[in-house]
């Protein structure tokens, strides 16, 4: 078995927050949470960083899945997207993630 710890959330092998799930991503509350609301949008498959081998319809599925958590989380007047990459990047989790910020003005 994989050692990701995103696979293992996405798996539902280890507790998480997941409050929203389809056939292709899901979306958990960050546990270090950097603003009121911080979520991670996860593909369920492995895939390293957004510069891996990434078919289109995964994402497709995260992009789409961007609007669907800010409209759980009711972040009504905006947000901000974060894709960290390597190690410039800050990229400390090897498994492709989207992280939603918001609840507060940047
Ligand atoms: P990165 O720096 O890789 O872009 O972001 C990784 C994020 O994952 C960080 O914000 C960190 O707080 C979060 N994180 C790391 N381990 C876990 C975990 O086990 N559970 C959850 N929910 N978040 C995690
Ligand atoms: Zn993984």
């Amino acid at each position: 078995m994989s050692d990701c710890i995103f696979c293992k959330i996405a798996n539902h092998e280890i507790e998480s927050t997941i409050f929203f799930e389809n056939d292709e991503v899901v979306a958990f509350d960050d546990l270090n949470p950097k603003a009121p609301v911080h979520a991670l949008i996860v593909p369920k498959a492995h895939y390293a960083d957004v510069g891996d081998d990434v078919p289109d319809d995964v994402r497709a599925a995260l992009m789409a899945a961007i609007p669907e958590v800010a409209r759980i989380k009711g972040l009504d007047n905006g947000y901000r997207t974060v894709i960290n990459t390597g190690p410039d990047g800050g990229q400390e989790v090897g498994h492709l993630h989207i992280h939603v910020l918001g609840g507060m003005k940047f």
